[in-house]
């Protein structure tokens, strides 16, 4: 009994090939596998998450704008201004991250 070897089926020529064999022996040919196969199911995910991470990076950057606008408008000096714009921006951000995750992960429940 010797060692258990995954033989394919070349996809040239139809001759047992090794798994590990780079080439087939009998053919020669440099794909006994076959082509490699794309995984079609895998583009319109990709491009949900793509677009799921440009909706995060706008509900986020606009919550943030609005909050430094906010922090800006109810401060009482350039001081105040500054720190306000700066915490009430973070907080917009923080906000909009999780809102947005929230959005995609609804939308996805949708489609
Ligand atoms: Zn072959």
């Amino acid at each position: 009994m010797g060692r258990i070897q995954n033989l394919i089926d070349c996809y040239d020529c139809g001759h047992a090939v090794s798994g590990n064999a780079a080439a087939c022996p009998s053919c020669g040919s440099r794909q006994p596998f076959g082509p490699p196969v794309l995984n079609r199911k895998r583009t319109p995910i990709h491009n949900v998450e793509a677009r799921n991470d440009r909706n995060m990076f706008i509900i986020a950057g606009t919550l943030g704008a609005i909050g430094a606008v906010y922090g800006v408008a109810t401060s009482s000096g350039p001081w105040t201004a500054t720190l306000f714009g700066i915490a009430y921006g973070a907080a917009g951000i923080l906000f909009g991250v999780p809102l947005a995750g929230f959005l995609n992960f609804t939308r996805r429940l949708w489609s």
